[in-house]
């Protein structure tokens, strides 16, 4: 336990810090903690310590510890790779989807979130960088898909997550952080409700900051090194 609160409390420092550097309210950046590839009893105590918001990004995995968690009160997102057949668990049993990038995925999460539930939080995931191996819309077809997704009864749009090409310091290049901030400015003048610019994870997440970011989801900083891929 005692390392776990140190790595929190350093992380949450972190943001405390970089906020004070951007002249931002440290309330204005929430932390995702970022829990692929670790156990169900790491995110329990990360939860014990006050932290309630956990990433996934393979839906069995995440559905195990969630299973495994169901006593506490924590909210789910999703910042996987999306497979069609996988939509009706993923409006069932998570309370943000954040890599969203393609129309018919839109749909079927609108049409299979359950009526007892809100709306299912939405961000699109954004391929600033345009890498032909990753996954994100090009910058280009997000009014398209901001459009599509706040006129769907079954989501919430709440903004944009980016995942940049990391450069030879391990994390985003300033440009790639700014154009995501200016692809969601212009999303803002058009008229859209959005609070969310998820961007920055360990090794950027003050960059992130300091580019307009109010969600970095962190993994490695908090929870360890994962085993296997991501
Ligand atoms: C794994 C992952 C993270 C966390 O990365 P760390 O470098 O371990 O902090 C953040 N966002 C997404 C989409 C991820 O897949």
């Amino acid at each position: 336990m005692k390392a776990t609160e140190k790595r929190l409390d350093a992380v949450l420092q972190r943001i405390v810090k970089a906020c004070g550097r951007a002249g931002r309210d440290p309330e204005s950046v929430r932390l995702l903690a970022v829990s692929k590839r670790h156990p169900a009893a790491s995110v329990r105590q990360l939860a014990l310590l006050g932290q309630k918001s956990f990433g996934e990004n393979l839906l069995s995995e995440a559905l195990d510890k969630q299973a495994q968690l169901e006593d506490l009160a924590l909210e789910w997102h999703f910042i996987g790779a999306i497979q069609s057949n996988k939509t009706r668990d993923l409006a069932a049993h998570f309370d943000w989807v954040q890599s969203v990038d393609r129309e018919k995925i839109l749909q079927r999460l609108s049409s299979q979130r359950p009526a007892s539930r809100p709306p299912l939080n939405i961000c699109l995931q954004v391929n600033i960088d345009r890498e032909p191996q990753k996954a994100g819309a090009d910058p280009e077809r997000i009014p398209g898909l901001a459009a599509l997704a706040a006129s769907l009864p079954g989501l919430r749009l709440r903004g944009l997550m980016s995942l940049p090409a990391v450069t030879d310091t391990g994390g985003a290049a300033q440009a790639s952080l700014a154009a995501t901030r200016e692809l969601y400015q212009r999303l803002v003048e058009k008229g859209h409700d959005l609070d969310t610019l998820s961007m920055g994870m360990s090794a950027d997440l003050e960059d992130a900051i300091l580019e307009g970011s109010t969600l970095v989801r962190v993994g490695t900083d908090l929870l360890g090194p994962r085993n296997g891929l991501d």
